[in-house]
Parts: C-alpha cells; structure tokens; sequence
C-alpha cells in the first residue's frame, strides 16, 4: 500500500514530464523505490526491466557500484564551483578525454546543464561565428521528422508536429530538408539531392544543418544510411554552412560505434553530448567544437564578440565525477566491443516479429531495436496499451506511438533481452489483430 501512499501524494503535487495527467486517475504513476542494474523496484517489490534505460540515458545500470564510488568521492570534496573564473580538475579530465575520443578536430568544450540547453548553444553559436565574421546567416536547417529537444530554439528546427505545432507562434525560422526515408544507400542519395536543391536556392542565408546521426529518436527511431551524413557534411563544408550533430541520444555507444558520426568518418562543426554522458546519472550537456569556431570569438575584450551564454549549474562537478566514471567503464569493459554481442540478440529478437501482419518493418541500429506496427488509429493509443500490458509483465517500454523499441543498458544479459521480447510478444498478441 505504500506505492498508492506515495503516488495519491505525488497526485497532489506533482505535474509530470510529457504526460496528460488525468491518465493518472485511472493508471496509477509508480512509485520506484531502488534501482539496482538494469532493474528498477517499486515499494511493493514489484521489478521492472528498464528497457528503455529512463529515457535512453542510462549505459551502465542504476545504482552502478564503480559510478557510485566515484560520485560519493566526489561529493566529499566539491560539490559545484562556479565556472566562469574558476575551473576543478574533473572538468579538465573530462575535457581531456572527450577530445581524445570524439572525432579529430573537436578540441573545444562548452557545457551546459541538459540536452536542449546545449542545443540552444550550439545554434546561438553558429550564428554567433558567422555574425563575427560579418556574416549575417540567421537560418537553420534541420531534417524533417527531426527532434533537438523541448526549449524554444531547440523545439524551433525540430520536425514533430506533436511537440511542435501549438507553440508555432513562438518560435525562431527554420526550414526542413528531407531525411532519408530508410537505410538504404538509395534513401540516402535521393536526400542528399534534396538538400542539394535547397543549397543550390537558399545556402547564403543558411548558418547550419543540425541533425541526429543516423537515428531519429522522438519522430520514431527512424534509421538512415552513413552515406547521408558524409555527403551532407561535404556540402556544408562547400557552402560555408555549419554541420551540428546532435548526439544527445546516439552517443556513447548506441549505435555501435563511440559516436554516430564515425560511421560517416565526419567531424562535424559541432557534436552535441548529453544523456548517456554521465552513465545516465547527473544532468550534464556539452558542446564540442573547433579552433575555427574558438578562433571567431577569441579576440581583445569586446562584448558583442563574446560568447556570454552561462547557466548556473554548467559543468557541475558531481556531473563531471560521473562522466569521468562512466569513460572509466568504457576504457576497462571494452564496451563497444562486448555490445556487437548483444547486438546480434536483439537483432535475433527482432526476428520473430518480422512476419506477424501487424508489423510494418522491423529496424535496428546497434543497441536499438525497433517493431514498427502498421499504421492505426492515434485514438486507439496502442502505445499505450503496450506499455502497460509490459509494465504488468515487469518489463519498462514507452512506444512512440505505434513504433514499439528496446533500448537496453549496456549491462542487460541476453536472458533478460529475451523477457523483453517475450513480454512485447505477448502484448502483440493479446491487443493487435
Ligand atoms: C533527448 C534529446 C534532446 C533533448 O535533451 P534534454 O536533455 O531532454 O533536453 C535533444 N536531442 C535529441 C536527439 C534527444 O534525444
């Protein structure tokens, strides 16, 4: 009785993240009570599989021994410090290590406090540097059905209508060019056409392409070829035009390699890292860039030149413990390596969805594992009724819509990815038909 104590209390107060809350009137929010690995327990001892790792940011588990030694050890010797003035030693490290692993030529790191702030700095970036170089180029392009987050710029060159289409009024231009429609090498050339066209119309009002590396996350996991990013990045690169990719969900290991873009063997003008970062513990956002981007506000003191964006909890030492913590369990696992193997399990999971008629396509890109149902009715929220059917089978997934997906921490066995596809079978087969 302790979890309805708590979730009638929470009723009371609490006004939740991307949810209409009168669902709650008749399906109770859990209350969750420990963590532990890929396993989150509600008061009544009830254990979930988090197969969606809360919202695609946990790698290495919850309650994760090595990450919470590094945090506790952290906590008794600095919590925070301001950043502007001052700096601590974990930010340095981190710096240091986040350059030696990301794509050649990101030497810089600004940081924030969560995916979208980061967002909004990397855009106002952009246009900042080209400002300082006399270049007044105040529009961005971003792929259709894309998503960059929920504040107003970032909400602005995101594609999903759902988010989208009631705060119109409020936000900044930006124009879409299409995204490949699948992972075929065709797909991939017929969008680069496409953006060729709108390069060929508008490019000299245009300061960047911002996109998600071949996964599109909150418009639907939808999945495109490397070949789209290595061709787009070469034609930025010729018309002046900034490439910003935003890792924030594919980075550190979800697509199989460290980054998205290494598969397109690109460094962009600008990468965007959140999430995963801190092994999904703390809230801690940056930016990576270039000397070429460093060097457009590096000058004598001039405030319009200047980059004067701050938030008051940038670089967040506690953060920083646990992104450096989180680097540690890469370098002495050999992570990337050791998730091929799991790979291959969802992609054998995958397989006995393949010829079920309720199921238009099934996807998958390193560590996510997509069973896109065929087109239905919005109002039937099969979503939904998906969700729940799994939740009574102690298993966590979250549709998008009728686009069901598995995106496991990295310590999941493949025992336990088995329960995962058994539990979304066994939704299938009671709700579709
Ligand atoms: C989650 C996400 C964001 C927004 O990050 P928040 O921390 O939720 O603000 C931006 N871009 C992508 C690709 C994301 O998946």
């Amino acid at each position: 009785m302790i979890n309805k104590f708590i979730s009638n209390r929470d009723m009371d107060v609490l006004w939740h993240p991307c949810t209409q809350m009168k669902d709650h009137e008749t399906f109770p929010i859990i209350p969750i009570a420990k963590g532990h690995g890929i396993y989150l327990e509600d008061f009544e001892g009830n254990r979930y599989i988090d197969g969606i790792s809360s919202w695609w940011v946990n790698l290495f588990g919850h309650a994760n021994t090595y990450i919470n030694g590094k945090v506790k050890e952290q906590l008794d010797t600095l919590e925070h410090v301001i950043l502007a003035g001052f700096t601590h030693e974990g930010i340095v490290t981190l710096s240091e290590r986040l350059v030696a692993l990301a794509p050649e030529g990101l030497t810089r790191c600004f940081y924030a406090d969560n995916g979208s702030s980061a967002v909004e700095v990397a855009l106002k970036m952009s246009y900042h540097a080209h400002r300082n170089r006399g270049d007044n180029r105040a529009l961005f392009v971003s792929l259709s059905n894309s998503y960059h987050g929920e504040t107003l710029g970032a909400l602005s060159v995101g594609d999903v209508a759902l988010y989208k289409e009631t705060y119109e009024p409020l936000l900044i231009r930006s124009i879409q060019t299409p995204c490949p429609i699948d992972q075929s090498l065709e797909s991939a050339i017929e969008a680069v056409e496409e953006f060729k066209k709108l390069l060929g119309e508008r490019s000299s009002e245009i300061a960047g392409l911002i996109v998600e590396p071949l996964v599109q996350g909150a418009g639907g996991m939808v999945m495109y070829h490397p070949h789209f990013l290595s061709e787009a990045k070469r034609l930025c690169s010729e018309y002046g035009i900034h490439f910003i990719a935003d890792e924030i969900m594919v980075g550190f290991g979800r697509t199989g390699t460290m980054f998205a873009c290494e598969q397109a063997s690109i460094t962009p003008d600008f990468l965007i890292l959140s999430k995963g970062l801190t092994g999904g513990y703390l809230p801690l956002s940056v930016v990576m860039t270039t000397e070429t981007i460093y060097g457009a506000f590096y000058c004598d003191y001039n405030p319009h030149r200047s980059f004067l964006h701050s938030h008051s909890y940038t670089g967040n030492a506690l953060a920083c413990a646990a992104a450096n913590a989180t680097l540690d369990l890469f370098e002495n696992n050999k992570v990337i390596e050791a998730n091929r193997e799991l790979s291959k399990v969802i992609s054998e999971g995958l397989k006995r969805f393949a010829a079920r008629k309720e199921v238009k396509e099934i996807r998958q890109c390193g560590m996510i594992g997509v069973i896109e149902l065929q087109s239905y009715n919005a109002s039937e929220r099969i979503g939904v009724k998906i969700h729940r059917h799994c939740l009574a089978l102690g298993v966590l997934i979250r549709p998008l819509g009728s686009v069901v997906y598995v995106m496991p921490p990295y310590v999941i066995t493949p025992e336990e990815l088995e329960h995962i596809f058994d539990a979304i079978e066994s939704a299938l087969n009671e709700l579709t038909l």
